[in-house]
């Protein structure tokens, strides 16, 4: 797909930019304890910044659902962007109307000014034309830095993008160019890795990878599932036995697409779940009645290293086993360090996402070495999902 980024903007001296951000930060007590969202999006805001423009944040906080609710308020974030940004950033109490329109007429050029939370109007959230004109009124160009928020068409994502000139922050940009090179026109074979608790949360996403990848790795509790359906007793484990006919059909869509699943050979087994519990790996056919699959077995994890060593693209999401819990973490960490090594050796582009995926990855301590690792959570998922981004496709060039 093609969308215009910063380098199609020419002079914007003077011009207000409103940025879509996202700055649903954590928070506890007034005071954001977490700002890897607020770093992520200064490139952006310091570029237009020193291109002269008047930079304006757009940006949701929580879920109030059209009222203002005080403890939803963005006021206490905009003092975390300035301390890292570096520069003051003002703020305004409303995102349309006198209050929003007044700020930005004094501001200088240069200045950075956070709007309050759009979710404070209903109009947000139901994408209403009318409350997309009152932020547009506001603006001469539209940037969206806010992938993990491109799922949603909401006023501030995709009904404004229509009304004025559009364009992806750095952000944005640097996402879409990762999820293309994993999936829009990778470098073949391309190995998908999925895993997590169950198959029902994620039905959507292994159809579409097995139309696009050429071997998916499936492990986790969701394994079991489709163990089960190839008549695997898989004991006390968690498990779907209502979705073997999903597990099945997903299974002759992977034969018919010349995509190799490959489910584990083996399995580490507990009674308990819980850290340190006593386990044993077994065989397929010897898992016990009461025992509850927690891990992949070893002789499984080198299958999915030798997948890993075959493959030149590399999609990750959910864990191999409930890796909060040691030593059931094991294969996750294995296969994350292998991925993370290949990747390192540049002989792999890995990209990962969503949900705990993000937490398991930080965990074996391979984030850093992967491609890239996206923290949008369900904006990831449904672009795995194959389904179209409104936020995205509303930047399309
Ligand atoms: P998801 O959010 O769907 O990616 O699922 C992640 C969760 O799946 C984690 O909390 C893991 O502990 C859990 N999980 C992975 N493997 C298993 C398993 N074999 N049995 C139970 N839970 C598992």
């Amino acid at each position: 797909m093609a969308f215009n980024t910063l380098d199609n903007l020419n002079d914007i001296t003077g011009k207000r930019v409103l940025v879509r951000v996202d700055l649903n930060v954590p928070m506890d007590n007034g005071k954001v304890t977490d700002t890897t969202r607020i770093e992520r999006v200064l490139p952006t805001i310091r570029e237009l910044s020193e291109k002269g423009s008047k930079v304006v944040l757009l940006a949701h906080f929580g879920r109030p659902k059209g009222e203002r609710v005080a403890s939803m308020s963005l006021a206490p974030v905009a003092p975390s962007v300035s301390r890292l940004l570096g520069k003051a950033v003002g703020f305004a109490d409303d995102c349309i109307g006198p209050v929003a329109s007044d700020a930005i007429s004094a501001m200088s050029n240069g200045d950075v000014l956070l709007l309050e939370n759009t979710r404070y109007h209903k109009g947000e959230e139901k994408n209403d034309p009318a409350f997309a004109e009152a932020l547009a009124a506001n603006g001469d160009l539209y940037v969206n830095d806010a992938f993990s928020a491109a799922h949603r068409a909401h006023g501030s994502t995709e009904g404004i993008a229509k009304l004025l000139p559009a364009y992806a922050g750095r952000t944005m940009q640097v996402e879409l160019e990762a999820l293309s090179s994993a999936l829009g026109e990778p470098v073949r074979p391309v190995l998908a890795v999925v895993g997590g608790a169950k198959v029902s949360s994620k039905i959507d996403l292994l159809e579409n990878l097995v139309s696009k990848v050429d071997m998916l790795v499936i492990g986790g509790g969701m394994a079991n599932t489709f163990l089960a359906a190839k008549g695997v007793n898989v004991g006390k484990s968690l498990c779907e036995h209502d979705l073997a006919d999903t597990a099945n059909r997903i299974m002759s869509a992977a034969n018919a697409a010349n995509c190799e699943i490959v489910l584990p050979a083996d399995a580490v087994v507990a009674r308990e779940f819980k850290a340190g519990a006593e386990n044993e790996t077994v065989s397929l056919d010897a898992i016990p009645a009461d025992g509850m699959i927690l891990d992949v077995g070893a002789a499984s994890i080198q299958t999915v290293a030798s997948k890993i060593d075959t493959a030149k693209t590399l999609v990750w999401n959910g864990p191999l086993g409930a890796f909060e819990i040691e030593p059931f973490d094991t294969a996750t960490v294995a296969a994350a360090k292998h991925a993370a090594a290949n990747t390192k050796a540049g002989k792999l582009n890995s990209v990962a996402g969503g949900g705990d995926t993000v937490a398991a990855l930080n965990h074996a301590g391979a984030a850093d070495d992967f491609s890239y690792v996206s923290t949008a959570g369900g904006a990831f998922l449904e672009w795995l999902e194959g389904k179209e981004l409104p936020g995205v496709k509303a930047l399309e060039a």
